[in-house]
């Protein structure tokens, strides 16, 4: 798209602001294979992941994606690394009793934990910072909502956390005076998720895996006597004796047991133009991430390059073009930073998330099929644990085992194949957000 009016700013493209620094990598187009230990379908995060652990512990692991290397949404999301669920502790233990709303906490704090540990021991170079997260109130109820979800957090988790009022909050973020409060919680982290996954994608193929891109799977057959499968692909058929399914938002009907228990939605994400140093120093002088507590979230942070602002927001929301979003989105900015009435555009660009119906993130295994996916807006923390807890169940390890194995997905076609559901989800929730703030 040119730069067609003054909201664009003239360096404007409708691309991942992430992809400047790491274009989809072009790699070299090698013959499939006809028969693979592990084929995994997918190429983002998750898949990255497990073909890495699974390389490393002997066996042939080959990747395949429909489009370039991390096409999807693991290129393409805020590069916020925190270590919480979509459903809230609170609820959780409302819903399934303290004992198992710790247990997933708990393991939501390892696959936090993961992202850096990961990071280290691969000795990636991704920006990769314990920047802490604050958490914005808009309304004295979703302050007292979100005080009372971290006192439930520090009690039975040992979370740190620190109440921030409308004027300590002035000292993190100077945003619109909407804003009442917040939560700031010191250790959660930040990162470049295209520098991420570029030495995901380095360290899988150095350790053996092959990743071939623009090879699209379509039918996955059921294990045969002896435990092995076909593959049906764009490129031709390959067998395996086990597969998983790392597909998440992009999830399309051919895999029919996976898709009809997903909920996809769209999300939106920009970049402003270039701001100086200084009106960065006077917004969010900490370069901390920032969250709205609205169910319809807004993320915010300094992009690592110290330059620009980034902002996600209006997710699964429809309109008439992405030039329309682009414009509505950028109003949402500066409903935030109303000092920034001006602002343009430097990037725009979208992605495609998942959600099962519970809102709890999946390792389902099924006829010789794991699918690792829903993971919601937290695919950096749960992709990267969930991806190498695949690798490790394959291989019939005991660290293999985790909580997000162990419920049922169930499969609700009539919600999730019809493309109004969410956005009428969205709109309702929406409805929720402006009453609480009211
Ligand atoms: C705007 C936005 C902001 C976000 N912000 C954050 C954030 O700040 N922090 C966070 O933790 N998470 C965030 N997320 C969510 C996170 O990005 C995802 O949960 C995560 O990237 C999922 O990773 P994945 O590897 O499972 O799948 P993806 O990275 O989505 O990869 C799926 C891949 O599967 C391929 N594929 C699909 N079908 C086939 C097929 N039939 N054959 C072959 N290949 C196929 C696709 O081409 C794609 O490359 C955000 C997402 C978006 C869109």
């Amino acid at each position: 798209m040119s730069a067609a009016s003054d909201v664009f700013a003239p360096d404007y493209r409708q691309a991942p602001y992430w992809w400047d620094a790491v274009p989809r990598p072009q790699l070299e187009v090698k013959p499939l294979p006809q028969r693979a230990d592990v084929v995994i379908v997918g190429s983002g995060v998750t898949g990255l992941n497990a073909a890495r652990e699974l390389a490393r512990g002997g066996r042939h692991a080959v990747v395949l994606d429909a489009e370039d290397a991390g096409y999807g949404a693991s290129t393409r999301n805020m590069g916020f690394v925190g270590s919480a669920l979509k459903r809230s502790f609170g609820a959780l233990i409302k819903r399934r009793g303290l004992e198992q709303a710790k247990a997933y906490y708990v393991e939501a704090r390892e696959a936090f934990e993961s992202v850096g540990q990961t990071v280290e021991a691969e000795k990636i170079d991704c920006h990769y910072r314990a920047c802490g997260r604050i958490f914005l109130a808009r309304s004295r109820r979703q302050f007292d909502d979100i005080v009372n979800e971290y006192a439930l957090k520090r009690d039975h988790l040992g979370q740190r956390f620190e109440v921030l009022d409308r004027d300590a909050l002035l000292n993190e973020f100077n945003g619109s005076e909407d804003f009442v409060g917040a939560v700031y919680i010191p250790d959660l982290g930040s990162f470049h998720p295209g520098k991420y996954h570029a030495g995901l994608l380095d360290r899988a193929m150095g350790s053996g895996a092959e990743v071939h891109a623009h090879t699209k799977v379509g039918a996955i057959g059921t294990p045969d006597r002896d435990g092995w499968l076909d593959i049906e692909t764009s490129r031709g058929r390959i067998r395996a004796r086990d597969v998983v399914v790392a597909t998440n938002g992009y999830t399309g009907s051919d895999l029919n047991w996976l898709r009809p228990r997903l909920i996809p939605f769209h999300a939106f994400a920009m970049a402003t133009e270039e701001l100086s140093e200084n009106q960065l120093d006077t917004l969010m002088p900490n370069r901390r991430t920032y969250l709205d507590s609205n169910f319809n979230t807004t993320a915010i942070q300094v992009a690592p390059d110290g330059r620009r602002i980034l902002m996600s927001g209006l997710t699964g929301t429809e309109e008439n073009t992405l030039e329309d979003k682009a414009r509505k989105l950028r109003k949402q900015f500066v409903d935030v930073f109303p000092q920034l009435g001006d602002i343009q555009l430097g990037r725009f660009w979208t992605g495609w998330c998942s959600a099962p119906v519970d809102r709890l993130p999946k390792l389902s295994h099924h006829q010789g099929v794991y699918y690792a996916t829903g993971y919601s807006f937290i695919g950096m923390p749960m992709g990267t644990y969930l991806g190498q807890k695949a690798a490790w169940q394959i291989m019939g390890l005991e660290k293999g085992r985790t909580i997000f194995s162990d419920r049922g997905f169930p499969n609700l076609a009539f919600l999730t194949n019809n493309t109004w559901f969410v956005p009428l989800a969205m709109n309702i929730y929406d409805l929720h957000d402006r009453w609480v703030n009211r």
